[in-house]
């Protein structure tokens, strides 16, 4: 059986709106223009697998708990418009814990490749910061989304700059269609 693909998600600021630190379910505003951009990436076979660093609980602002239940809430207001995510990983940790798992490491997308079955070299990662793409170079995806205003030059191979999630479906069933293996 051929191993899953998958489109890796960052969360504030990619898929939803960023205030810093959320905490208050009640506060989670998901980005309306995604949600058809990742119907189409799931119809097109691909796992969506949000990858967040949430050092919020490292530092103490919010429990774990806390990050489940704006998650939960995050879900809920993408599955009523029909879209369903496969996996949701998070790093809890600070930068003094140098763990494995906050991005740039590449330790979230590695653990969830091997429990979802992912081959990372057809699979793509979105965020809106350095780190998220520094974080898909190092796991080996095959090409890696940043959205937004970072204009310091791009020479990486592998990054992408884009507008937003959307921006970034259309290239990668751009990619799909025909059938180019980079
Ligand atoms: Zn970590």
């Amino acid at each position: 059986m051929n191993k899953a693909k998958a489109v890796f998600l960052d969360r504030d600021g990619t898929i939803m709106s960023d205030p810093g630190y959320i905490s208050d379910p009640g506060k989670v505003e998901i980005f309306r223009g995604a949600v058809e951009a990742l119907k189409a990436l799931k119809k097109a076979g691909y796992l969506l697998v949000i990858i967040t660093n949430q050092s919020g609980i490292g530092r103490g602002y919010f429990s774990p708990d806390d990050l489940e239940k704006v998650n939960a809430r995050m879900s809920a207001l993408f599955e009523e418009r029909g879209v369903r995510f496969d996996g949701i990983y998070f790093c809890p940790h600070v930068d003094e814990n140098k763990c494995t798992c906050r991005k740039p490491q590449p330790g979230l997308i590695f653990r969830a490749a091997h429990e979802h079955d992912i081959d990372i070299s057809v699979s793509f990662m979105v965020g809106n910061s350095r780190s998220d793409v520094m974080a898909g170079v190092a796991a080996g995806c095959r090409l890696n989304f940043l959205i937004g205003s970072e204009t310091e030059s791009l020479s990486q191979n592998g990054i992408l700059s884009v507008e937003s999630v959307e921006d970034a479906t259309e290239i990668i069933l751009g990619l799909d269609v025909k059938g180019c293996r980079s």
